[in-house]
């Protein structure tokens, strides 16, 4: 398989290329030159194989460049050697509407991000052995919250590697500030940005396409990869978990071979949902996407109306994986969508650069919205949801879940057709235990722990052990910067002029 730049269809480079780099030097998104496809049969031959199994199997379509037996060992290494909490990797809960959760929280750091980054690091070194470069790799991460804990729970003591993650100062939850600063491990760094997730994002990109930190980095024996979802060796395994839970859902006979359901993704930056787009592609017969977001509603609007624009108030939600104003990997769907036209995404880009805006024609809209529908719910809606799926089920869901399940009963309760609807859980609810606590009428009074203790006490769900002994870990990072600072930043931490 050959990948492009979404920014330049000339450019072609091998999947190991594409993973290495992370981001394309010309700001564009790596993305593969066909969609493979999954014909029933193949569907079948997934049947009664383990996670890791599977995704060895899915993986060899995209990384081409890959050995059976390298994909083999990366999956192993990823799920199955005891860092996630159930075997099967990724669990399918039921409601009692009969709308289904995809739990995608059962790893390390209690967030969907896990799937990926426990992966990416396995692909990435052996990505820069195979672009033939003897170089450090330098992770660098912007982070709404769960992408740093994930990447640094992965990248950890990594040999050859070195990962660094900016997170908006007061963007995060507690318990994902935590889990950050108190990070263990010889080669990480964590540094808190005064602004929000876009500031980083935008920090940390500006950082990789600057020519001359490039070189800098060149003359020490260093370059940069990204752990963010603009790096293709975040979207593939997201791709597999779709494709997964559609043959998981066939082997429990949940769906009948090639029955449509449609699937509703808790959305920011666009990754997990254009994970979603691609599984459709190859042949999971999902019908409609339906893409929740919170007050920052950018997405919702620009489904709505064909207009991007960022040029709005940024809101601190309780759902802060999905406070972005900028989601990168619409790119990727619209490069897709517009039959590779490179030119027209660098004007389309270069716009929301330079104006914060960009419109797409009518046409277009058209068949986007033929794919996918968006809503956006406020924390009031996400709490009041909260507390009803705990009244009506005893399941308690995270807040961004809850987003997920606001948008999909309003789905559901408006479309034509009713299919099997499928929603992505993206977290941990004791992640984000204060919210939660406080949505299902318990006593927030306390601190974070206290919090934790409370909220298994009212609903007999367990604390994950990752997050309990969070307690007793020492604080190693409070550094904090502004984003015109995180280039000096970077150089002094990599000790490189
Ligand atoms: C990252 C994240 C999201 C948003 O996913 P995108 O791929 O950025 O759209 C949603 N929920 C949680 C819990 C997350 O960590």
């Amino acid at each position: 398989m050959i990948y492009h730049s979404t920014r330049n269809k000339a450019l072609c480079v091998s999947s190991a290329e594409a993973i290495a780099q992370g981001i394309s030097a010309d700001g564009g998104l790596f993305v593969p030159a066909s969609v493979p496809e999954l014909s029933a049969a193949d569907f079948e031959a997934l049947k009664g194989l383990s996670y890791a199994e599977r995704a060895a199997r899915l993986f060899k379509l995209y990384l081409t460049d890959f050995t059976d037996e390298e994909l083999r060992e990366c999956t192993h290494n990823a799920y199955e050697t005891g860092s996630f909490e159930t075997p099967n990797v990724q669990e399918i809960a039921t409601l009692a509407d009969g709308s289904m959760l995809l739990e995608l929280w059962h790893g390390p750091t209690c967030a969907f991000k896990d799937m990926a980054l426990q992966i990416l690091p396995h692909f990435l070194t052996r990505s820069i052995k195979k672009t033939g470069i003897d170089r450090e790799v330098v992770i660098l991460t912007a982070t709404s919250g769960d992408t740093g804990k994930a990447a640094l729970a992965g990248f950890r003591d990594v040999p050859g590697t070195k990962i660094m993650v900016f997170y908006p100062e007061d963007g995060v939850s507690s318990m994902q500030k935590r889990q950050m600063q108190t990070q263990e491990g010889e080669n990480v760094r964590v540094c808190a940005v005064k602004g929000n997730f876009d500031d980083c994002q935008n920090g940390v990109k500006a950082i990789f396409t600057d020519p001359d930190m490039q070189k800098a980095l060149a003359e020490n024996g260093m370059q940069f990869s990204s752990a963010n979802s603009i790096n293709w060796g975040r979207l593939v395994p997201q791709i597999v978990y779709y494709v997964s839970a559609y043959v998981t859902m066939l082997e429990k006979g949940i769906l009948s071979e090639g029955q449509g359901f449609a699937l509703t993704v808790p959305t920011g930056n666009f990754g997990n949902i254009l994970a979603a787009w691609y599984a459709k592609q190859m042949g999971v017969p999902i019908r409609h996407l339906v893409c929740a977001s919170n007050i920052n509603k950018v997405l919702t609007d620009f489904i709505d109306t064909g207009i991007y624009d960022r040029n709005r108030d940024f809101h601190a939600t309780v759902s802060p994986s999905m406070d972005i104003l900028i989601s990168s990997n619409l790119e990727r769907l619209l490069y897709h969508m517009t039959g590779e036209d490179d030119a027209q995404i660098r004007e389309w880009f270069g716009a929301l650069k330079t104006d914060g805006k960009y419109q797409i024609p009518e046409e277009l809209k058209n068949r986007i919205q033929a794919e996918f529908s968006g809503s956006f719910w406020d924390d009031a809606a996400t709490k009041d949801m909260i507390g009803k799926v705990f009244s009506e089920n005893g399941y308690l869901s995270d807040t961004h879940t809850a987003v997920g399940i606001c948008a999909a009963r309003d789905y559901s309760a408006k479309a034509a057709e009713q299919l099997p609807m499928l929603i992505a859980s993206t977290a941990n609810p004791y992640k984000f235990g204060k919210a939660v606590l406080e949505a299902i009428g318990g006593d927030t009074g306390a601190d974070e722990y206290e919090i934790l203790d409370r909220l298994q006490e009212k609903s007999g769900m367990k604390i994950p052990a990752a997050l309990a002994e969070l307690k007793t870990k020492t604080v190693r990072f409070s550094d904090v910067v502004s984003g015109d600072e995180m280039p000096a930043y970077v150089k002094e931490k990599l000790g490189i002029q």
